[in-house]
């Protein structure tokens, strides 16, 4: 073989050496591309079912209070189900609104933070069963009249009488300040400030609270404190989401002396607990604070249901999985209520 021979022999192995390397390589990159196509394929796959089984899946909570966020859990590998976790976030503002929230002589109504929220409406032209209302521009929240109508329907059905009616509803800043002056300049401060809430921190402005009283057929009035439409309401209001505000044995921790009219919508199943558990609000909310969270809640089963309560002062949590209530206690935190 001549030295020329060699030379043709070994640039002809160099360039078999270089195909048999492009070929492995255009191999193993097809190889690669197909792997890469197949999991792509699969994980589409994944999110198209999950996205059409989520139209029929039902609506789980609702809430007045806060937004729900979507945030995707990490994954490690692409072909398993994404988990979603999702969670509810509350702004420092939504503290100061919901059904439980605490109003009194410490904690006013924070009125920018429930504007748009009260929704308003005249009690004698929105009442599901007739009753006398002292005045006829008397509002209260719509949310809570179909309640208060059912208590009252209750009561009246209970006492064989139609007497049970309205004597205060939802008060303005400006009303109250006028009843504020007219009863000190009646009455004196002292009285005053055992009766009337300080313009500002009075239930009456957030629509959720009314006076009840009794009402003749011939317009005049009785004594509600010393009827027994009085007794039945302070046993039965809270199974209709209503609690007797201020009671003669709590006048120490409300501020409020003994007020057998002053009734305030909580909502479910929270008057019923309260009530039969004899707290007023602040004990309740304190109750709550210091005793549950969402590891811990409380049961409580009343006439619409079974719930989990607990308190949480996060601004964001794991959305609960069934139906849920979020409300603001007006102090630092929340109570969840969920629908088991
Ligand atoms: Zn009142």
């Amino acid at each position: 073989m001549t030295e020329q021979e060699k030379k043709r022999r070994a640039a002809a192995r160099r360039r078999r050496e270089r195909e048999r390397k492009r070929r492995i390589a255009i191999g193993v990159s097809l190889a690669l591309i197909c792997i890469v196509a197949v999991l792509l394929f699969l994980f589409v796959g994944k999110l198209m079912r999950k996205g059409s089984g989520a139209s029929d899946a039902p609506a789980a909570g609702s809430s007045a209070v806060g937004s729900v966020n979507s945030v995707p859990a990490a994954e490690s590998t692409v072909s398993a189900a994404p988990v979603v976790q999702e969670t509810i976030s509350f702004s420092d503002t939504d503290v100061h609104t919901g059904d439980l929230i605490l109003i009194n002589s410490v904690y006013g109504y924070d009125f920018a933070a429930n504007e748009g929220l009260e929704n308003l409406v005249n009690i004698a032209e929105n009442q599901s069963y007739s009753y006398q209302v002292e005045k006829p521009d008397y509002r209260l929240s719509a949310d809570v009249l179909p309640h208060l109508d059912a208590m009252i329907e209750a009561c009246d059905t209970a006492m064989g009488s139609r007497e049970t009616g309205i004597t205060s509803a939802h008060r303005t800043i400006e009303y109250q300040q006028n009843l504020w002056d007219e009863t000190v300049a009646n009455y004196g401060e002292e009285y005053t400030r055992k009766y009337v809430g300080v313009p500002g921190y009075s239930e009456h402005h957030t629509g959720k609270t009314c006076d009840i009283g009794i009402f003749y057929a011939d317009g005049s009035q009785g004594s509600f404190s010393e009827s027994q439409n009085a007794v039945w309401m302070r046993e039965n209001c809270g199974q209709f989401g209503f609690i007797r505000r201020y009671a003669e044995d709590k006048t120490a921790i409300t501020g409020i002396s003994n007020e057998a009219w002053h009734f305030r919508y909580v909502g479910f199943p929270h008057a019923a607990y309260m009530v039969e558990q004899n707290l007023c609000l602040e004990e309740y909310l304190d109750y709550l604070r210091n005793n549950t969270s969402e590891a811990a809640p409380l049961s409580v089963t009343d006439s619409t249901g079974s719930y989990k309560i607990y308190y949480t002062a996060e601004r964001t949590i794991t959305k609960p999985s069934g139906a849920y209530k979020v409300s603001g206690d007006n102090m630092n935190g929340f109570i969840i209520t969920v629908t088991e």
